[in-house]
């Protein structure tokens, strides 16, 4: 069966440390391991390295398999997975999984019997820019699983489980389907009795307290501290939080931050936005305002005495923008971007009035000879993003009529281009 007859290594290593002989039956080991283990554990100040060398030496010779391998070939023989994965366990699971509980009784250590990993539960948090600005802590009440604290996740009051009589205790169950006068599928899934634990409880040994089910709700109130400048999207985690189960590493909460949209700012990384609008004469001939920043601090905003603000115009202001995560001292820019709403007409007074103050026309006056030579042409108003939607809209269903023509296969074509 193996490839190659493997070295023998040593072999008697696993005996001295549970100090038995080669010979020890079943129950001698147990023996051994159960004194040794207690004494050794290092939630009793036992030496972790000596506690994990009891147990790896135990989960070998106690499977009569992995015995019959380390006797013949020795260690290194399971270390090469001859063991069907020997070794490489928890040591605290195995010494669980010996006492199925903890032998020094009350408040037993619980971190032995983890093994997979639970589900991270991820919760959005709305936030606002001023909660981002500022900073803030936000109280949040949530229900989660953890383990029962009578049975401490045994589900039974014996603390005691008995195989699951429809999986033997695997945890899985195989299916078979016929897909045909000589082919079979061999399906496998979890055992529907025991939701894949391959244990079940004795009705009469059931907790009181979970009614078996292992773990019970719990309300837990997390206090989520928003830092200043932190992002939209950003996560904050909770680690281990999660809902409890038993032989799972409990997953973390995580909270990501949504940031609602503000009325007044944009902000682009560490930058702020602040839309303003001016009034012609404003942009002409100067303005102030007074901006609230997200602090409530006022902010005056004015122009130079005889600068002219052009439409679409930005200016910005240092320091005044978001603070940066985990430097709030450092902050980025705000910047104004400013629009100039210009009357809808004028009257002739008002040109004659203008044309006195203002710099000269720039193109020169027509004769009325050029003027003949001219057509005549009306320009109307037109709301230019309207049109250009319509038109697009319009060449979209252009193109999808050609495209019914040729039928499916020229839309894949151009669509990989
Ligand atoms: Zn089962
Ligand atoms: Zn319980």
């Amino acid at each position: 069966m193996f490839g190659r007859a493997p070295k023998k290594s040593d072999n008697t290593k696993y005996y001295e440390i549970l100090g038995v002989s080669k010979t020890a039956s079943q129950d001698d080991l147990k023996k051994a391991y159960r004194k040794a283990a207690i004494k050794n554990h290092p939630d009793k100040g036992g030496d972790p390295e000596k506690f994990k060398e009891l147990a790896q030496a135990y989960e070998v010779l106690s499977d009569p398999e992995k015995r019959e391998i380390y006797d013949q070939y020795g260690e290194d023989a399971l270390k090469e997975g001859m063991g069907g994965g020997g070794g490489g366990h928890d040591p605290f699971d195995i010494f669980q999984s010996f006492f199925g509980g903890s032998p020094f009784g009350g408040g037993g250590s619980s971190r032995g019997r983890r093994q997979r990993r639970g589900e991270d539960v991820i919760h959005p948090l709305k936030v606002s820019l001023e909660d981002l600005y500022n900073g803030t802590s936000k109280k949040l009440s949530l229900s989660r699983n953890i383990i029962c604290s009578k049975c401490r996740g045994k589900g039974s009051k014996s603390g005691a489980s008995l195989k699951c009589p429809g999986c033997q205790g695997s945890g899985m169950k195989v299916s078979i389907r016929h897909l045909g006068p000589s082919m079979i599928q061999q399906m496998q899934h979890p055992c529907n009795e025991c939701k894949g634990t391959g244990e079940t409880i004795n009705d009469k040994d059931r907790c009181t307290q979970c009614k078996g089910e292992k773990v019970v709700q719990e309300k837990k109130v997390l206090e989520v501290i928003v830092e200043k400048g932190m992002q939209n999207g950003q996560r904050i985690t909770f680690p281990g939080e999660a809902d409890e189960a038993p032989d799972t590493i409990t997953g973390d909460i995580v909270f990501v931050l949504q940031q609602k949209e503000h009325p007044k700012f944009k902000r682009k990384g560490d930058d702020l936005f602040f839309e303003h609008t001016l009034s012609l004469v404003e942009a002409l001939c100067g303005f102030h305002f007074v901006l609230t920043h997200l602090d409530g601090r006022q902010l005056l905003i004015k122009s130079q005495p005889g600068e002219v603000v052009k439409p679409d115009q930005f200016k910005a202001i240092n320091d005044e923008g978001m603070p940066m995560y985990q430097r709030p001292f450092m902050k980025g820019k705000l910047y104004i971007h400013f629009t100039v709403e210009f009357p809808d007409s004028l009257n002739p007074e008002q040109c004659k009035g203008l044309e006195a103050v203002l710099p000269p026309r720039s193109s020169a006056q027509l004769t009325d000879m050029e003027l003949d030579e001219c057509e005549e042409t009306t320009l109307h108003d037109v709301n230019i993003e309207e049109e250009m939607r319509r038109k697009q809209a319009q060449a979209q269903e252009a193109y999808d009529e050609d495209d019914d023509m040729h039928g499916g296969a020229q839309r894949v074509q151009c669509a990989q281009q």
